[in-house]
Parts: structure tokens; sequence; C-alpha cells
């Protein structure tokens, strides 16, 4: 079964244009929609979700019209939002049997076993006795992947998972997630370059509504292949040499500036060539950077 997008557009009441046109086949597997803070991740999520409309386009999750017949889809899809809410002071067991009812687990004894095995996959089995406000970020997240494997869902979406996260948990967190994602599929939508490098086998990048990349992770980096330079200099030097290259990052290395840049050829100073990595491939798309020589890709 694939998730299958096609021009899918909306613009809010204000006149931001969230999705421009948006086209995107995405298999089973994990699938990283990666994009900046405003890039119009959520909106897209929230419209696979079926949580809100859009304007234009078509969604097909296998045979199931996702704009159309939003009650089909709801059937098999798990959804943990940004914000998972939860009521205060009710233990794990109780909220996540709370849940299964409203999903429809009406017999009781396989409701029992239902959570119980969901509460045992995510880890927190020993926990279910305790309130869900009380969990740690990351326990959190972990019983909103329990709530969202409820009714065997063949569509799991993740809006900014990690966000908040410690790194054991955000590790315990990827590891879940890769076991789920083996058999159907999940989309985890997030700012973080980390989550998809560590998770996703398909990626796609989004900016400004606009899609700039789908394709492996590899395929991206493989692109950019003997056109990224790295050097490492004093704050004077990068003020100095940043109007002559094109800078894809920089960030503070014990305190002195490493600076990624694009360049087709040996850019001179003391650059040295560098494997690309997936942070390249994100901010050179986003910066709009187009290698002559690309196996292309949008
Ligand atoms: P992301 O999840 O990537 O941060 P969003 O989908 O939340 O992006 O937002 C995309 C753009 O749409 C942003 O410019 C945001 O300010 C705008 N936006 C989001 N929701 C609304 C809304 N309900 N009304 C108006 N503008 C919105």
């Amino acid at each position: 079964m694939q998730l299958s997008i096609k021009n899918l557009s909306k613009t809010y009441a204000n006149g931001v244009k969230a999705l421009d046109n948006i086209s995107l086949e995405i298999p089973k597997g994990m699938f990283g929609l990666l994009g900046p803070n405003g890039a119009g991740k959520s909106t897209l999520m929230r419209t696979l979700a079926t949580l809100q409309e859009a304007d234009q386009g078509a969604v097909k999750l296998g045979s199931i019209d996702v704009l159309e017949n939003k009650t089909a889809l709801r059937k098999v899809l798990g959804y943990l939002p940004q914000e998972f809410g939860v009521y205060p002071k009710v233990n794990a067991y109780d909220l996540l049997q709370h849940l299964a009812i409203l999903k429809g687990v009406r017999q009781k004894s396989e409701r029992k076993e239902l959570v119980n095995s969901l509460l045992e996959r995510v880890n927190l089995f020993e926990h279910r006795k305790n309130h869900v406000n009380s969990f740690s970020g990351g326990m959190r997240q972990r019983f909103g992947i329990a709530q969202a494997l409820i009714g065997s869902p063949k569509l799991i979406i993740v809006d900014e998972p990690t966000a908040g996260l410690d790194p054991g948990e955000r590790n315990r967190f990827y590891n879940l997630l890769s076991e789920i994602g083996e058999q159907i599929i999940v989309i985890l939508s997030t700012h973080i370059v980390e989550d998809v490098k560590e998770l996703c086998n398909n990626m796609a990048i989004i900016n400004q509504g606009k899609l700039l990349f789908n394709g492996k992770p590899s395929d991206g980096t493989d692109a950019l292949k003997g056109k990224i330079w790295e050097m490492e200099m004093e704050k004077s030097k990068l003020l100095e040499i940043q109007s002559q290259v094109q800078i894809i990052s920089k960030k503070l290395v014990a305190g002195r500036p490493l600076v990624h840049i694009y360049s087709e050829e040996h850019p001179g100073f003391d650059f040295r060539e560098v494997q690309p990595n997936l942070e390249d491939v994100f901010f050179s798309k986003i910066l709009g950077i187009k290698p002559t020589r690309s196996s292309q890709l949008v």
C-alpha cells in the first residue's frame, strides 16, 4: 500500500500559501518530511490526517480517497500530533483503555489484551499505574505511539516527535518508530535533520509550501559529491570570504566557525573536500542551490 499525494495546495485566509502544489508518493517504511519551521509540514500532516481541508489536490491511501472518505481513512490512521494533550490524573492503563473504546475496540477481554500488549511494546508496562501527565517527555511520546497503534493502523503520522527529548529518550523513540516502520507507512515530520538521517529510507524536503527534494537520503548526498568543502577559520576570515563563496552552513566548533560551502570546483583558500551529509543536502535545497550535474530528483 502506498500513499499518493497529487498537486495538493492550501492557502490560509491570511494569504499564506502553506502548501504549493505538492505531489509525493510515500511507500511503506519510514518517510521523513523535513523542513524548517513554517515550511508547511503541520499543514500537510493535518491534511493527511483529515483534520483540515486542502484547497485542491488529491490524496489516496491504497484505494481510499483520503480527502473524500475521511471516515475510511481514520479507521486505518494512527496520529501523534505535535501537542499530545492528556487528561490529568488518569493513569496510562486507564487512558489507553479509554482511547481504545473511542477507537471502537468494544470487547472487554480483547481490549485488555490489546492495552497490555501496547504498553509492553512501548516499554511502559511497568509504569502503567502512573499518571500520564507525570511522565517524562520521552515516556509521553511513547505513550502517544501506543495510542496511535490502537486499531492496527496502516498509516502513522508523527508530527515533530523528538522536540524536547533527551538523547536517551530520543534513541528509544527512534528504535520504536523504526520497528513500526517495517510493516506500515510511517511519516515523520521534523525540522531535525538528525531524525531523518537516523531513521528514514525515503524523505522529502519542503520549504514555503514547496517540495524541494524527494528521494532517498543517499540520493541527496550523492548529488552533492565533490561539491561540499569545509574549512575551520577565524571569525574575521569568515567575514572576509563570505561574499566570495556560497556558504551552506556554519557552526562554532570550540569557538571557531566551521564552514561548509558549495562549490563545483576547488574554492581556493584552505578548503578541503568532505563527504556531503544530510545537513548539506537540507541547507543547499533551502538555499535553492542546484547542482549542474545532478541526478535530478524533483
Ligand atoms: P510547519 O509545521 O512546517 O512549521 P505550518 O504548516 O505550521 O508549518 O505553517 C506553514 C505556514 O502557514 C506558516 O507560515 C504558518 O504561519 C502558516 N499557518 C499555519 N496555520 C495557519 C492558520 N491556521 N492560519 C494562518 N496561517 C497559518
